[in-house]
């Protein structure tokens, strides 16, 4: 349970830090009616176990249940998904100037939806769909329609395989965003760590890397995590009636 206490000890720590390195995960964009992954006993991750669906190996030997995953529930529920205060408070804290970067596990897009400009996509972005072979870019509702008629879509420039530009299992993270993520935990004096279970590694580790790097760490998450006594502050209520709060208190409204 947050008590006010906890509250006021988030707002000093924000209202003190001026480099503050925002870090989401699935919970954040719980309410905006995306399920998450590990508090979520949602039928859709038992009839599509993401470790099966979402295996490189599994994908390249045979990519027909990735995109039955797609066309059922992965495009239906992300395209009618909006961002949530939580995102627009991450958007507010950048444009105070004091939130650099947002480093994010998450694949739904709706940081930028949002408006933020500094989005460090760890896990890629699932509404970036490439050809393995050429590198073509294909739209979103360009391959969703693709699947009205066939249950592998193919590339419309070469008939290749195309993927979701998102890491899957089996695959390293994207050194870019590996480097811009490392830069922020070693420039940060402030880790937000919100909506993640933190149990996925290597993203999991950078939380703790910050705190032994000198930053104080805040967690917002609805469940406790494997890092909870390694916070300054834990809070444990919604990303999206939170953030807000702290948002006003970096752009001195508070
Ligand atoms: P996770 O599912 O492991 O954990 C989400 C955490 O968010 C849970 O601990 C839960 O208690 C918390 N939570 C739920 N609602 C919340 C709310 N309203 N406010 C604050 N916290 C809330 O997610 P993870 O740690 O991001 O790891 C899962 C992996 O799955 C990531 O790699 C991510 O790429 C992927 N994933 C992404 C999405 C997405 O893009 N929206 C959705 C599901 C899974």
């Amino acid at each position: 349970m947050t008590t006010t206490t906890d509250l006021d000890r988030a707002c000093d720590l924000v209202a003190s830090a001026s480099r503050i390195a925002g870090f989401t995960g699935a919970g954040i964009s719980a309410e905006s009616g995306v399920p998450t992954f590990r508090d979520s006993d949602d039928a859709l991750w038992r009839k599509y176990d993401p470790t099966v669906i979402a295996h490189i190996q599994n994908f390249r030997r045979d990519p027909t249940l990735y995109w039955e995953f797609f066309r059922e529930a992965r495009y239906p529920v992300m395209s009618r998904a909006h961002p949530n205060d939580g995102h627009r408070a991450l958007v507010d804290m950048e444009a105070a100037g004091r939130l650099p970067w947002l480093i994010t596990q998450n694949i739904d897009g709706l940081h930028q939806a949002a408006g933020s400009s500094n989005v460090i996509e760890l896990h890629g972005n699932t509404r970036r769909i490439l050809c393995l072979e050429c590198g073509a870019k294909h739209g979103w509702d360009e391959v969703y329609a693709m699947l009205e008629h066939t249950a592998v879509p193919p590339c419309k420039v070469c008939e290749g395989a195309i993927k979701p530009d998102v890491v899957f299992f089996g695959e390293g993270l994207p050194a870019p965003a590996m480097r811009q993520a490392a830069r922020a935990v070693a420039d940060c004096d402030l880790f937000l760590a919100v909506g993640s279970s933190l149990v996925v590694y290597p993203a999991a580790m950078m939380p703790l890397e910050a705190k032994v790097r000198g930053a104080r760490l805040i967690i917002v998450n609805m469940t406790p995590t494997p890092h909870d006594g390694h916070a300054d502050v834990v809070l444990r209520q919604p990303a999206g009636q939170v953030l807000p709060m702290l948002a006003e208190v970096a752009s001195g409204q508070r």
